[in-house]
């Protein structure tokens, strides 16, 4: 069955937009264009979207659904069962999917669970955004997320940890590159991890057709992640010149997730949050602030993360993410891009998502108002309309 969708202003992820239709079948866009909708398109049920705008459905390229936004996160990881964070991945992914991502990457999970929620939703045992996954993070000894991830060290171990992975189910490898926020003990700007160490696993990754990605901060660490090949750096908050420079060579991605960076510096102490974790979050946010404008400046590939369960990171709120880089001097029509066709790009799924073409995958969202010339509309729940994921709708609200 043929579905239309007309007298929408559509913003089609490429960076145009105009008014138009667009129409659904099998789960794939069949067509799509400006004006009205021809009298030859059979559609058997016709929407009309006057005064809305479509977009494609947004991708988050980096969240942790195992656990919760909430201060102590890592807490909450210590107290679950791997069963209780099953429930709660399953939450979070349709609180995702409400806020109007419709693809995610997880970017380490526990326990095999992330592989068990993609199965379990594939038999309609729960809804969720197109997954993504990564298994487990891989990390050298002691480095940062090690009571998470899986811990290796020397090339071997790392080719084989990557394997590992891959042969779980994950669609990309996530290597610990540096120090982090959350861990005890460990400085942002510490290097974890050789080049030597990481080309083994992004060169796993790559033969298989993954990708593969790096948890990096520091100068030093953020360089090296880059000269091993990944296809995206993550956080990167105290990105250099010459870290730009070399992303831009290699066309590496930079994947910002502002959103958990500026949420534990607003929170504070005051909200639970570990002194420690605000601490490096405080001494980073500048930095991270200047390091993002030089790059997107210069012209570094960007996608869009969140780090959503770091704390209030919360699953749900997203799109605070594109704000963020409007904030930081990307445009409006630019922040949509990064977080569609940009994204999908990066985890090379723009022949199927994130832009409205005929024959992609009809995932898209309708939006009450111009996120164009107001992008906060899109943090704005009650403001995302209808939620639409492989042709299905699977999130429609009635405009306020
Ligand atoms: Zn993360």
């Amino acid at each position: 069955m043929r579905t239309a969708y007309t007298g929408c202003d559509i913003i089609d992820g490429t960076g145009k937009r105009f008014r138009g239709f667009l129409t659904v079948e099998d789960g794939r866009i069949a067509s799509i264009g400006e004006g009205e909708l021809p009298e030859s398109t059979g559609a058997a049920e016709r929407r009309d979207l006057t005064g809305k705008t479509v977009l494609p459905g947004f991708i988050d390229c980096h969240v942790h659904l195992r656990n919760d936004g909430i201060a102590d996160p890592r807490a909450q990881a210590a107290a679950d069962t791997d069963a209780v964070a099953t429930l709660r991945s399953a939450r979070n992914a349709r609180r995702t999917l409400e806020a109007g991502i419709t693809t995610i990457r997880d970017c380490g999970s526990r326990g095999g669970i992330d592989f068990s929620l993609r199965a379990a939703a594939a038999q309609g045992l729960c809804e969720t955004p197109r997954m993504m996954l990564s298994g487990l993070m891989i990390c050298m000894t002691g480095g940062h997320g090690y009571t998470l991830g899986v811990e290796a060290d020397g090339p071997d171990a790392l080719r084989r940890a990557a394997r590992a992975q891959i042969k779980a189910g994950a669609d990309n490898v996530k290597l610990i590159a540096s120090g982090g926020i959350l861990s005890p003990g460990s400085e942002i700007g510490a290097p974890q991890f050789t080049v030597e160490e990481m080309t083994a696993a992004v060169e796993e990754a790559h033969a298989a057709g993954k990708t593969a990605c790096a948890h990096a901060h520091g100068t030093r660490a953020i360089k090296n992640a880059v000269r091993a090949g990944v296809d995206s750096v993550e956080h990167g908050y105290l990105i250099d010149d010459e870290g730009i420079e070399l992303m831009i060579e290699r066309g590496t991605y930079l994947v910002a997730t502002s959103s958990a960076v500026r949420n534990v510096v607003r929170h504070g102490t005051a909200a639970g949050i570990r002194p420690h974790v605000v601490a490096k979050a405080e001494a980073a946010i500048e930095q991270h602030v200047e390091g993002f404008k030089r790059a997107y400046k210069a012209g570094v590939r960007m996608a869009m993360g969140t780090d959503s369960g770091v704390p209030f990171t919360d699953h749900g709120n997203n799109l605070d993410e594109l704000v963020y880089l409007v904030e930081m001097g990307v445009p409006p029509m630019e922040a949509i891009t990064i977080a569609t066709l940009n994204s999908a790009c990066l985890l090379k799924m723009d022949d199927r998502i994130g832009s409205l073409e005929a024959g992609k995958r009809a995932d898209f969202v309708v939006v009450d108002g111009d996120p164009v010339a107001d992008i906060a509309i899109l943090q704005d729940r009650s403001r995302i309309l209808e939620v639409v994921l492989d042709g299905r709708t699977m999130v429609s609200r009635q405009a306020a």
